[in-house]
């Protein structure tokens, strides 16, 4: 095994799992995160797809989710007068150990994860970043914020869509890019006896769902085309989702008339990224946002972080030398990324134009065969 000693940097989903799958695995990890304690601001809940549940089995997170979150086999396609059109099967690709969906509050999730890779032994520092990184042959140095230092054979980065360490070790690589759509999520409580996600196709806005997360709680989303820049007023957030998903029946608007504190909805403008291969240099490793980002029409942007790091971790811990061990990590993960990346930009531009003929449902059969496929 060519690694004995990582840092991960960034306490997010990608970092966390990353932490757990390397500290299962024997070696000894340290994480940093830049905030003062680990979590997620606001992003209220998720889906967790089958192929991220099967990922998170082997950092023993998987059984954990499902009872936290609303696992689910189908869903639920209703016209924007809410009249229920369909229930299709999700692609099924936990199966036959995995819910093909599980919704879940970010919260818990974050939760679930840290748990995980505090149990497998990964030390976790918040509060505190990399000040430098020194690239050696065997091992980099890194400073830290906190004037500590240390030598490591692996560092992850898995510090987000803006990530710094990309910045700073991948100059040449362009950031982000605005996809021309925003979305907006609020909290609102669980309507009784629903417990699949519900997809509102057409009407003025591009998407409108609903995902229960628990016995409790579901979130409210609406996808819309926007123009780049956009701002909204924090304090009226409630006000403008209200508007914005009017004129949606089923159950939208007892849902919308429980939506009154702004500070339980998100709005943000979508970007994607997809860095060209290979996303490593020396001895760090870029994974999930910091190396790609797409819209959330697959529910698969944090499944693909959570994938590159179990592979990576599988990698790393592989008989052979650290640079065939990356060289592989990549091969294993260039095309099933870029395939996400590919599907969820067509398929969001498409849902929001209201493409004529456009069929998003054979996009999403296109990636599903490969994603069906193990990672
Ligand atoms: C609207 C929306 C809906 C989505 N829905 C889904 C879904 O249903 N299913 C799905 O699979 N994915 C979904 N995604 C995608 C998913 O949220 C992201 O892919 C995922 O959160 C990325 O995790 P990450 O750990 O790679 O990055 P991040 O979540 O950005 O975490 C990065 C972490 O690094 C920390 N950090 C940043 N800089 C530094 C630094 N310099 N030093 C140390 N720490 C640092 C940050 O504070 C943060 O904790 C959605 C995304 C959006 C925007």
């Amino acid at each position: 095994m060519s690694v004995q000693k990582a840092l991960v940097i960034g306490g997010g989903i990608s970092g966390l799992t990353a932490g757990a799958a390397l500290a299962r695995r024997g070696i000894d990890v340290h994480l940093v995160e830049i905030k003062d304690k680990l979590g997620d601001e606001g992003g209220i809940g998720l889906s967790i797809m089958g192929n991220a549940s099967k990922a998170l089995a082997t950092i023993g997170a998987a059984q954990a989710c499902v009872a936290a979150g609303m696992p689910a086999d189908v869903f639920t396609v209703r016209a924007p007068s809410g009249k229920v059109v369909a229930v299709p099967p999700w692609p099924p690709l936990g199966k036959p150990e995995w819910p093909a969906q599980i919704g879940i509050s970010r919260a818990d999730f974050h939760r679930i994860l840290t748990e995980a890779a505090i149990a497998a032994g990964v030390q976790v520092q918040c509060g505190v970043t990399t000040r430098s990184i020194e690239q050696g042959k065997e091992r980099a140095r890194v400073e830290f914020t906190d004037g500590r230092s240390g030598d490591y054979d692996l560092i992850v980065a898995a510090d987000g869509i803006y990530s710094k360490t990309r910045a700073q070790l991948f100059a040449e690589v362009t950031g982000p890019q605005q996809t021309g759509l925003a979305i907006w999520r609020a909290l609102a409580p669980r309507p009784e006896r629903i417990t699949t996600t519900q997809l509102h196709f057409g009407g003025p806005q591009g998407l409108v769902g609903i995902c229960p997360i628990n016995d409790e709680n579901c979130y409210v989303y609406c996808m819309h085309e926007a123009r780049p820049g956009e701002r909204r007023d924090p304090a009226t957030l409630h006000e403008q989702l209200r508007e914005k998903i009017e004129g949606y029946g089923g159950l939208i608007p007892g849902l919308a008339a429980q939506i009154s504190d702004p500070t339980l909805v998100s709005y943000r403008p979508i970007e994607w990224l997809l860095i060209p291969a290979p996303w490593y240099r020396g001895r760090v490793v870029l994974i999930g946002d910091a190396a790609h980002a797409n819209p959330p029409n697959v529910a698969q942007g944090a499944a693909m972080g959570i994938e590159d790091a179990v592979v990576l971790a599988e990698e790393v811990s592989s008989p052979g030398t650290f640079e065939d061990a990356l060289a592989r990590f990549m091969a294993r993960r260039w095309e099933r990324v870029k395939l996400v990346v590919e599907v969820s930009r067509s398929v969001a531009k498409n849902q929001v134009e209201h493409t004529p003929g456009f069929d998003a449902a054979a996009e999403i059969r296109r990636a599903s065969a490969v994603l069906a496929e193990p990672y």
